[in-house]
Formats: C-alpha cells, sequence, structure tokens
C-alpha cells in the first residue's frame, strides 16, 4: 500500500510566519498534497534536511520542494541577511538536485510583511 503525495515544505520554526506560509500555500498549492518540515533556520542545517528529504522521496514520490527562508531569522542571527539566505537557498537547491534531479525545487525568501519573493538563480 503506497501513499503518494505531490509536494515537501521546508520551513523555519518561527511563529510569527505560520499563518503567512498556510495562506501561501493555501493559495499556492491549492489543491496539492504536501509533506511538512519545520526546522529552525529551514535549510540552514542542510544534513538534517536532506535526511527529511529523503524520506519524503522514498515515502510518498514527490515531485517538487518549496524551500522557504525568512527575513530575521533567529537560527542565522548576525548573519541574517538577504545575501546569506539566498546563498544557503541556492546551495540546498543544487545538493537536492545533484542527489534528486527529476526533482522541482522552489526558493523563497520570506518577509516579515508577509510577502514571498521568489529566489531564482
Ligand atoms: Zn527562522
Amino acid at each position: 500500500m503506497t501513499h503518494k503525495c505531490d509536494a515537501l515544505v521546508v520551513s523555519c520554526i518561527d511563529f510569527r510566519f505560520q499563518k503567512y506560509i498556510r495562506d501561501w500555500t493555501g493559495t499556492w498549492l491549492n489543491g496539492k498534497t504536501f509533506d511538512f518540515v519545520g526546522f529552525a533556520g529551514a535549510t540552514k542545517d542542510l544534513q538534517t534536511i536532506m535526511k527529511q528529504i529523503d524520506i519524503s522521496v522514498k515515502l510518498h514520490q514527490i515531485k517538487e520542494v518549496y524551500l522557504i527562508h525568512h527575513e530575521d531569522c533567529g537560527a542565522y542571527g548576525d548573519q541574517s541577511t538577504p545575501e546569506r539566505h539566498h546563498q544557503d537557498l541556492l546551495k540546498a537547491k543544487q545538493a537536492i538536485l545533484d542527489r534528486y534531479p527529476h526533482l522541482k525545487v522552489y526558493l523563497y525568501y520570506l518577509h516579515l510583511d508577509g510577502r514571498f519573493e521568489e529566489v531564482k538563480v
């Protein structure tokens, strides 16, 4: 018996952003099913996140991954600059594609006011 889902969403644990993320997934992933990982700093600890992606791929045959970093992230502290987040998002995307070239990976930087900025190469 297998059960599949469409996507995996990775975000920070920060409570200030959860409503924005729920609203966003409600709109952009409307009608899709997804696994969800909440971890401080989102992909900052990439090894840990890769393990979650491995499980999501293996168990649910996901096709898409959404990585959401955010402004003013406590897990980054003084390092929480847009440049650093963009850099870490791109690094995570590359690591995921190296292991799972068939996945579509989308990157977002979530601002304090709830605005989702898509990060592209
Ligand atoms: Zn955070």
